[in-house]
């Protein structure tokens, strides 16, 4: 995990726009320690696979990209308050899409640039999970798309709050 973090700092500080380089003080953010075992045993493999080893539900088949209720997802690693409810909308890419996050320092971004595009991964400043992709396509008043994989998130509703 170190080593990838090295590697992130050292891509990202290539980039000639500060805004991709991780500041140290972030990095230590990361603070839930566990090997692939454990992480394997406690998320199961299909969200191993995504959170982990950063794959991607196929769209439309998450259990999250028409939910509609009031309430906060919260990261399926870790907890954190990822995304508000009120902050969800229809994108029509199905997947879950959020137009904010819950706080700036709930999400960390890093410069993706797999598959022959540049895309800016989003993952949970806590434990490090891959949640998806932030877009500059989405609505108003950000102009923001966070596109999130379902199974990187479980919800709680408004009244368990
Ligand atoms: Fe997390």
């Amino acid at each position: 995990m170190m080593l990838l973090l090295a590697f992130d700092f050292t891509v990202r500080s290539q980039q000639n726009d500060s805004s991709y380089q991780i500041p140290l003080s972030e990095m230590k953010q990361i603070n839930i320690q566990k090997s692939e075992a454990e992480w394997l045993e406690e998320l199961g493999p299909e969200k191993y696979r995504i959170l982990r080893q950063c794959s991607t539900e196929p769209p439309f088949t998450g259990k999250y990209y028409n939910h509609k209720e009031d309430g906060t997802y919260v990261c399926a690693g870790c907890g954190a308050q990822l995304f508000d409810s009120d902050t969800k909308y229809e994108s029509g890419s199905g997947w879950p899409s959020f137009f904010a996050a819950i706080g700036k320092d709930k999400i960390r971004e890093v410069l993706d640039t797999s598959y022959g595009m540049m895309r800016t991964e989003i993952k949970c400043a806590k434990c490090d999970g891959h949640l998806g992709h932030v877009f500059t396509d989405g609505p108003p008043p950000t102009g923001l798309r966070y596109c999130v994989n379902s199974a990187s998130m479980d919800f709680v509703p408004a009244k368990a709050k």
